[in-house]
């Protein structure tokens, strides 16, 4: 029999069962899909499928906060990273990954684990003991969320999050696109060109945003209008209200693209970022929309480059679901109400795929230094890993409690004296020091098999 029982076999839950295993502990992992049950995101039955873009952002350790948490990740012997490395493709510093080869590769050491018990179930109400972690994420079965619901005694928060559209690649024109990174400055064992790049004069550009104004979207409810986005993942037509430049600011920045047909940059661009190792699939780069099906392949056609486009996936608009952590977790993810219950991932209000891994490394070593008698201290705050499970689980105003992607505004302050161009140096410096001891601490159970 099982010492912990995990629900949810997605980016945290898949984690948090690789670090309960390494360190000798025998754990029941309950997914739904496999078992009759999809969510409205999810298309295949692999553990952490990535349900949206396959990037997980930033790779940079010296001066970006998600760049920081791969590496603390890493350290810490985290399954995601060895699989979302073991995946890689090309796009320039960041780290973006064939989303079916990294799902694969974390369901296959799941399976491979001997300490695992993978079983196809959905599970409908919280369990009344034994060790739990709740991983099931932000479509988390409204059974459950129902069950949660109750056993919080308050209402969980749900709001909308947007997938953007994926591209066949021999439909793209490439005598009007080309390929190219911004400034040039292409992932470092590329070619350079990481981007698909489509170009749009004024009228074009203009024509784009009045479509995009005008065309038909997904009613939504009441309570559905009256809920906020994440600023990441906000559909173009909302970042298009807010004035007709925006987009020309944001996702469809011409900025350090010089089109090689005119040796300028364009009006506008809208890029496509890679998103199998083939190379066949290419996803519209922040074109999440809540725009009908119909209409999005109307309106994107007028892009030039893809008038003949043909379209893997379009995109879309889905629910999230968090509760209010910092009122209802300990400082370990535990519920205060039934401690024997932890959570992890977006359900607790981390966001991202980093971060969802990042908290289920964190609830799996914490929960196996319990079983072993101790208790984990937190990581530094210092560290990428301390600042986000501080979000989560101290600092933020329950109230106005909001899921944050990790960021330096989350770590403690520098000392004024610091310069501006040494201060993210200065933040991942401090961090990496931080890290060092607590990590002896942290692997101190671990008997690893390798992954
Ligand atoms: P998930 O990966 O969703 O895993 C939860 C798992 O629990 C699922 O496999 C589900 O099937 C299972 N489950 C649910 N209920 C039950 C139950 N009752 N019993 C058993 N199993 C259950 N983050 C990014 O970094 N980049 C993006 O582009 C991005 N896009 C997103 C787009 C959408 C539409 C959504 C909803 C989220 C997006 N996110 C994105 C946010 C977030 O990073 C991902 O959702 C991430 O997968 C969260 O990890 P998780 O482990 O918490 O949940």
């Amino acid at each position: 029999t099982h010492q912990v029982h995990i629900i949810g076999g997605g980016l945290a839950g898949s984690e948090a069962a690789w670090q309960l295993a390494q360190a000798g502990v025998r754990v029941r992992l309950s997914e739904m899909r496999g078992a009759g049950d999809m969510t409205p995101a999810h298309q295949t039955d692999a553990l952490a499928e990535m349900v949206c873009s396959n990037s997980f952002r930033s790779d940079d350790a010296d001066s970006n906060a998600v760049g920081l948490l791969h590496q603390e990740m890493r350290a810490l012997g985290s399954l995601v990273m060895a699989k979302a490395d073991a995946a890689k493709v090309p796009a320039g510093s960041a780290l973006a990954v064939d989303r079916d080869r990294f799902a694969q590769g974390v369901t296959q050491a799941i399976m491979d684990h001997p300490l695992i018990e993978l079983v196809r179930e959905r599970v409908d109400g919280l369990p009344a003991e034994g060790l739990t972690i709740v991983a099931t994420g932000p479509l988390t079965a409204p059974s459950l969320a129902d069950a949660i619901a109750g056993a919080t005694g308050r209402d969980q928060l749900a709001f909308f999050d947007a997938i953007a559209p994926i591209v066949h690649a021999e439909s793209i024109d490439m005598s009007i696109a080309w390929k190219a990174s911004r400034w040039d400055k292409g992932s470092p064992d590329g070619d350079g060109k990481d981007y698909i790049n489509c170009p749009m004069d004024k009228a074009q550009y203009d024509a784009f945003v009045a479509g995009l104004l005008a065309g038909p979207k997904t009613e939504f409810r009441q309570w559905e209008k009256d809920t906020p986005y994440f600023e990441g993942c906000m559909p173009i037509e909302v970042m298009a209200e807010r004035g007709p430049e925006t987009l020309r600011h944001g996702p469809m920045k011409p900025v350090g693209l010089d089109n090689p047909r005119t040796g300028r940059w364009p009006h506008a661009v809208v890029q496509l970022r890679q998103d199998n190792a083939l190379g066949t699939l290419w996803n519209m780069v922040g074109f999440q929309t809540k725009l009908k099906y119909e209409a999005q392949v109307e309106l994107f056609r007028t892009i030039p480059g893809l008038e003949n486009a043909q379209f893997a996936r379009l995109g879309g608009l889905h629910r999230n679901t968090f509760i209010r952590s910092p009122e209802l977790l300990d400082g370990q993810l535990r519920l205060r109400a039934a401690p024997h219950i932890r959570f992890a991932g977006q359900i607790t209000g981390c966001e991202g795929y980093v971060e969802s891994a990042a908290v289920g490394l964190l609830a799996g070593l914490m929960t196996a230094a319990q079983i072993g008698g101790e208790t984990l201290a937190a990581p530094p705050a210092e560290t990428a890993l301390g600042a986000l499970l501080g979000h989560i689980t101290g600092g933020a105003d329950a109230g106005s409690y909001q899921p944050m992607n990790v960021n330096f505004g989350l770590f403690p302050p520098l000392a004024d004296d610091i310069r501006k161009k040494d201060r993210k140096r200065g933040y991942t410096d401090r961090a990496r020091e931080a890290l060092a001891a607590w990590q002896t601490q942290a692997l101190r159970n671990r008997v690893a098999v390798s992954a």
